[in-house]
């Protein structure tokens, strides 16, 4: 039933037509080339389970579960170079001379001063590289059914959900409560159209393909859950289009010019398009947030949560899905930090090369999820509920 999701998508400015039209016809063809690209395809990260939750539980040990670390000469030269330290205290930029009435969107112009270690207020993971951390080739290890199922994987949602976010019942809890509930249910449905879309129907023969039960059971069935991907992925988007300044100046530099200058055209094409400009010039509205009194008090409490869900993803009991939640835990983390700590007060934004391309692979990941459920959806719902 398309009427679901007919109208304007939640706290966006356009419709779920034109999100489903600009998806397919710039977003997702643009960002499945970027992804490929070397300085995107590899993701850093400390894989070992190290849960402050819970005692070890054994871990999932099935074959599709384990993560293909990447050999030492494969990943970018440059990745291996130790940051460069921190900016001198005077180089932060003050924009001076912006009407003090008007809600600044934007972020300072000159933006990107080399890739360097900093810190996000909304994530857990210490990105300091050191033995624990290894490179994963993304391209190798795609999110897809692991067999992790169960408690293990149970309690890690459960706690997600009642400790960190609690449901809402409208008009119960505020605006931004409402937002990271839906910030992580639209991510769990983008983790569960993976599973479906990629899942393993016959383990004898070694049989991939679509479970098609398990996409409506598990998201279509639920407009809510549709609906939250959808916010996701549009809040995910206006995190990058703000910080295109930044993004356009970055260096994508991974030894391989030719490779390198394609990943730049591809991301100015994705900043940049005329298309998106047009059709959803604001696809979330970030200056709404926190304006309340007690929005600071809100703001450190809601980080505090969304920390907390972070260190969460060291729980994950399976490699490759602990690979996946971290990415795009670590990418939706970036998302907040872009539209969430940087303002008129602070217009310095820095990020971290592992921030960027968490954001970046996250970005098609959910839109490789809205494509799904606008191409599958009517004809499973169809069948499904004859
Ligand atoms: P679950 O998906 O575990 O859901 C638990 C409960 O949460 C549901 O019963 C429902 O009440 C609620 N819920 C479900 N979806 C939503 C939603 N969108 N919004 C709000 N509430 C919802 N498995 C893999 O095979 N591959 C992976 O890559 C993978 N990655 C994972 C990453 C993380 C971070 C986690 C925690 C788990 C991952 N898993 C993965 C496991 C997978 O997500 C499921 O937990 C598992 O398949 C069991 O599914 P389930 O049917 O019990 O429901």
């Amino acid at each position: 039933d398309l009427g679901k999701y007919e109208g304007m998508v939640e706290d966006c400015c356009c419709d779920y037509e034109t999100v489903d039209g600009l998806n397919v016809e710039v977003l997702h063809p643009l960002l499945q080339e970027l992804v490929a690209t070397p300085f995107f395809r590899y993701f850093k990260a400390k894989l070992w389970c190290d849960c402050p939750f819970w005692p070890d539980d054994g871990m999932c040990r099935l074959r599709d579960c384990s993560v293909c670390e990447c050999p030492e000469n494969e990943f970018p030269e440059p990745f291996k170079k130790p940051f460069r330290g921190g900016l001198p205290s005077d180089d932060l930029i003050c924009q001076e001379g912006k009407p003090q009435a008007t809600v600044d969107r934007t972020l300072d112009k000159r933006v990107f001063r080399g890739w360097i270690e900093t810190d996000n207020p909304w994530t857990n993971d210490d990105e300091t590289d050191n033995g624990e951390m290894m490179y994963v080739n993304l391209l190798l290890n795609p999110e897809r059914y692991t067999g992790y199922v169960g408690p293990s994987a149970r309690r890690i949602w459960d706690a997600i959900y009642s400790e960190n976010c609690p449901k809402y019942s409208s008009g119960e809890i505020c605006q931004e409560k409402k937002v990271l509930y839906k910030l992580i249910s639209g991510l769990h449905s983008s983790i569960s159209i993976h599973i479906a879309a990629d899942y393993l129907l016959d383990e004898t023969t070694s049989l991939w393909g679509q479970n098609l039960d398990l996409m409506y059971d598990r998201v279509l069935r639920y407009p809510e859950r549709v609906r939250n991907l959808y916010f996701t992925f549009l809040f995910v988007l206006r995190a990058v289009t703000k910080a295109a300044d930044y993004l356009e100046q970055a260096e994508y530099d991974t030894g391989n010019q030719t490779e390198d200058l394609k990943t730049l055209s591809l991301i100015k094409q994705l900043l940049y398009n005329p298309k998106l400009q047009a059709a959803c010039p604001l696809p979330f509205d970030e200056a709404k947030m926190w304006q309340g009194q007690s929005g600071p008090e809100l703001k450190q409490q809601i980080q505090k949560q969304f920390r907390n869900i972070s260190a969460l993803m060291d729980c994950v009991g399976c490699e490759k899905c602990r690979l996946w939640g971290k990415l795009q835990v670590h990418g939706l983390g970036t998302a907040l930090k872009i539209l969430f700590s940087f303002d008129q007060v602070q217009p310095q934004l820095q990020l971290q090369r592992n921030e960027v391309i968490a954001l970046v692979n996250l970005l098609n990941r959910l839109s490789e999820s809205v494509k799904l459920v606008r191409e599958m959806g009517p004809s499973i719902e169809r069948i499904m509920e004859r």
